[in-house]
């Protein structure tokens, strides 16, 4: 083949070859390895960020995580930060939202609290991380088996703890009663369908007490979802 021929072939072959690998796996194929620029940080949708965390959570859940060199990660993210979402989830020690999600040094937001409520301390969080820093997904994490969600259901009251599990009477009072059904957490069914409900109406909580992420997630600029952790399984199932 002529040089002048062969230097064309190749340009084309480059010019299509990443057309052809972003249609195969569009959702992932423009991500940073480190997020460690705006660049990286700008490159991703929030519903491709979306998917990045459940295909994290399948590679978790599976055993498959990715090994990370966290040293490499810190020096790549000393002079800046870009993460791509908030998330809110709870103390719980099971919990951690970075390695249930496959998550590195940079990548997230994490704001957590005994069972993932909402005040204007966490709302200041996140409206600080999507309206200033540029985080576009906001995940509000459950978990099964949530000794706030528990202590909820039996209305505990303990010092400030009561402030707190306050929080989260609304969504133990959105869950119709089933006759004759035990509203304690002794009650498994009824713990998760309250942890469930806390999660959709923390989503919308911020909505309705956060203009700026309303605004926000009505331009599309950023996505707001739940999710519920399984602590036996290891799986996030997802409110979308
Ligand atoms: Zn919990």
């Amino acid at each position: 083949m002529h040089a002048r021929t062969l230097l064309l072939a190749v340009a084309a072959t480059l010019s299509t070859a990443p057309f052809a690998v972003m249609a195969k796996t569009e959702s992932t194929a423009r991500f940073c390895e480190t997020q460690y620029s705006k660049e990286c940080q700008g490159a991703v949708s929030p519903s491709q960020i979306l998917e990045r965390f459940k295909q994290g959570n399948e590679r978790f859940a599976s055993g498959h995580g990715t090994h990370r060199n966290y040293s490499q990660q810190v020096k790549e993210t000393a002079k800046g930060q870009f993460p791509l979402a908030s998330i809110v989830s709870c103390i719980d020690s099971r919990a951690p939202a970075e390695l249930i999600l496959d998550q590195g040094i940079g990548d997230v937001f994490n704001a957590r609290v005994a069972g993932n409520v909402i005040n204007e301390d966490i709302l200041g969080s996140l409206e600080f991380a999507s309206k200033v820093a540029g985080a576009k997904l906001i995940v509000v994490m459950g978990h099964t088996s949530c000794g706030a969600v528990k202590g909820a259901c039996d209305n505990v009251q303990l010092g400030n703890l009561t402030g707190l599990l306050a929080k989260i009477q609304p969504a133990v009072a959105a869950v119709p009663s089933k006759t004759g059904a035990d509203r304690s957490s002794k009650n498994h069914e009824f713990v998760e369908q309250v942890a469930e409900a806390n999660v959709r109406q923390n989503v919308q909580l911020i909505r309705d007490r956060s203009p700026i992420l309303k605004e926000m997630e009505d331009k599309g600029e950023i996505k707001i979802v739940g999710a519920m952790y399984d602590v036996a399984s290891g799986k996030v199932s997802w409110y979308e």
